[in-house]
């Protein structure tokens, strides 16, 4: 409602807000006047009432684009680790992934590389939180097992008898642990 004098004989007068703007005359001198606008106290508690409701709906589309974030995750972690393995060598074939499970931090891929030598299989494990990556060549008796913690490789293990082999296998082992650390980041 819209409280007022009549500019005339000040008598007090009271309209709905629908009236605002329009012309109308004093019921008691006759005076012609435009009926004011609503105060901005009665806009301001419109707005009050219309806050938390915004508030709510903000919070719901941010929820909504956090999960929509995270239930994409695995996707995305497996898309940076074939792009990275694909940029590093073609001879890189095969991922297949045994978990990615980014809610409980745990990722396993198994992926072959096709050397001069023949055909390696490894695997490699991996989290996002500070955790070790874990290489493994050749399964089930592991020809090689390397451990890193970040980028630095902090034990290598090869139970072959080739010298070259081995150098080899460092080399696919760190290029895998830098692709899952890569990815899971
Ligand atoms: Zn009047």
């Amino acid at each position: 409602m819209i409280s007022f004098h009549c500019p005339r004989c000040g008598k007090a007068l009271i309209m709905p807000n629908r009236e605002a703007g329009k012309e109308k005359t004093c019921p008691d001198c006759g005076a012609a006047f435009v009926v004011p606008e609503p105060p901005p106290r009665q806009r301001a508690s419109r707005m009050r009432r219309l806050l938390p409701a915004t508030v709510a709906l903000l919070i719901v589309s941010v929820l909504l684009g956090f999960w929509v974030f995270k239930a994409r995750r695995p996707a995305r972690i497996q898309g940076r680790f074939a792009e990275r393995l694909h940029q590093l060598s073609s001879r890189w074939q095969g991922i297949e992934w045994l978990e990615c499970d980014p809610i409980h931090d745990h990722f396993k891929v198994s992926v072959y590389y096709g050397s001069e030598r023949g055909t390696y299989h490894l695997e490699a494990n991996g989290s996002q939180g500070s955790g070790p990556t874990i290489v493994r060549v050749n399964p089930p008796r592991w020809l090689a097992y390397a451990r890193y913690l970040g980028a630095v490789e902090e034990s290598f293990e090869y139970h072959g008898d080739d010298g070259s082999e081995r150098i080899e296998l460092q080399t696919l082992a760190g290029d895998l642990s830098d692709a899952l650390r890569q990815a899971l980041r």
